[in-house]
């Protein structure tokens, strides 16, 4: 982890100022900063109004459970100052957050291939914590912690909130803690800490992201989306629970059905009903390469009768695969859904 000295980090957000904020949590403030390089860094400051003292052992606390972690799938620590102020420096996320992409009026509804791959980009990202020695209990997955790289890639942020899972060890018991809509309503003591609660909050996630409905609406009856959805995922009315401004391709009607089921399973009031992290990762993996094989089923076959057209291809920049059925772009997005079927 790399020490940073303040004077450096305060240049690269031109001080601190308003047009480098680019959002205030409730542990601090988030800044875009841009080093020396010209690398583009976010910088998470602690807000002013905690003591000094309490903001320390939070960001400590953060800092330590970040510094031990390392993936693809996350948000990772690029390093932090110690001079004057304490400073988290962080990989800058320039794609806004899953919260903004299925909410936000002026995104464009995800395709449905895009949305498979999103979710098991964040499996992999709470596996990778689940999978630590001792592992690590994220308690605050929500799309709002979930951000997009510059190659909108899924990664998972915000570590204020997570533990090393405890519950075999003698340390001080962890309050319980979340967020309204994604909290596991098991976890209501200390003692119940455990990696599935996390898994609870995925599931919420996944039927958000197959929905696009916010986890809590007042408008409507049932308010939770858990409290909606599983009744009618029990009841088979699938087509009533996911987001009608996207239409279903036939080819993704068993896939979005498995969806589902894996996110009921996972929302279960019984916590021995809910998969394991590892299990839940390898089914999505599972539904994700089922998709991405006639696709390169289809590329290949191409490359192997078709030599000459590769040779005339390396010349065209593409990134694109094509396919009779349907057309995916580098990152999973559905390029033409003209045909797509119910
Ligand atoms: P809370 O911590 O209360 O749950 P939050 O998750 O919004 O709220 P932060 O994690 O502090 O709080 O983030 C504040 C804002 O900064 C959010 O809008 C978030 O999307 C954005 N943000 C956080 N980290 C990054 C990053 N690495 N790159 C880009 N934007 C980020």
């Amino acid at each position: 982890m790399k020490e940073y000295s303040y004077e450096d980090i305060e240049e690269a957000t031109k001080g601190f100022v308003l047009d480098r904020l680019i959002g205030k949590g409730s542990h601090g403030c988030v800044y875009k900063g841009t080093l020396k390089g010209g690398k583009h860094v976010a910088v998470k400051k602690p807000l002013e109004k905690l003591q000094e003292v309490e903001q320390d052992s939070k960001l400590d606390h953060e800092i330590d459970i970040l510094a031990s972690l390392h993936s693809k799938h996350l948000v990772n620590l690029l390093g932090v100052t110690h001079n004057k102020h304490k400073l988290l420096v962080m990989e800058f996320m320039p794609n806004g957050s899953l919260h903004d992409l299925l909410h936000s009026s002026s995104s464009s509804s995800p395709s449905w291939s895009r949305r498979l791959i999103i979710a098991l980009q964040i499996a992999q990202a709470v596996l990778s914590l689940h999978e630590a020695a001792p592992a690590i209990i994220h308690r605050d997955i929500k799309a709002a912690n979930i951000l997009f790289d510059r190659h909108w890639n899924a990664r998972l942020a915000d570590f204020s909130l997570a533990v090393r899972d405890n519950t075999l060890l003698t340390l001080e018991p962890t309050m319980p803690a979340g967020t309204l809509g994604y909290l596991d309503p098991m976890y209501t003591t200390p003692e119940k800490l455990s990696p599935k609660n996390d898994v609870f909050s995925f599931g919420v996630v996944l039927l958000e992201i197959l929905s696009s409905r916010r986890v809590m609406d007042v408008a409507s009856h049932p308010a939770s989306i858990v409290a909606w959805a599983v009744p009618l995922i029990r009841a088979q009315r699938e087509v009533e629970v996911i987001d009608g401004r996207r239409k279903l391709p036939s080819y993704m009607e068993g896939v979005i059905k498995h969806l589902l089921c894996i996110s009921e399973r996972c929302v279960s009031s019984k916590e021995e009903r809910r998969p394991e992290m590892a299990e839940v990762a390898a089914e999505l993996q599972g539904l994700a390469s089922k998709l991405w094989c006639p696709i390169w089923a289809c590329h290949r076959l191409n490359s192997f009768f078709y030599p000459w057209r590769r040779w005339k291809n390396r010349k065209v920049s593409t990134t694109k695969i094509v396919c009779k059925d349907h057309l995916l772009d580098e990152n999973g997005e559905d390029e033409d859904d003209s045909d797509d079927t119910y």
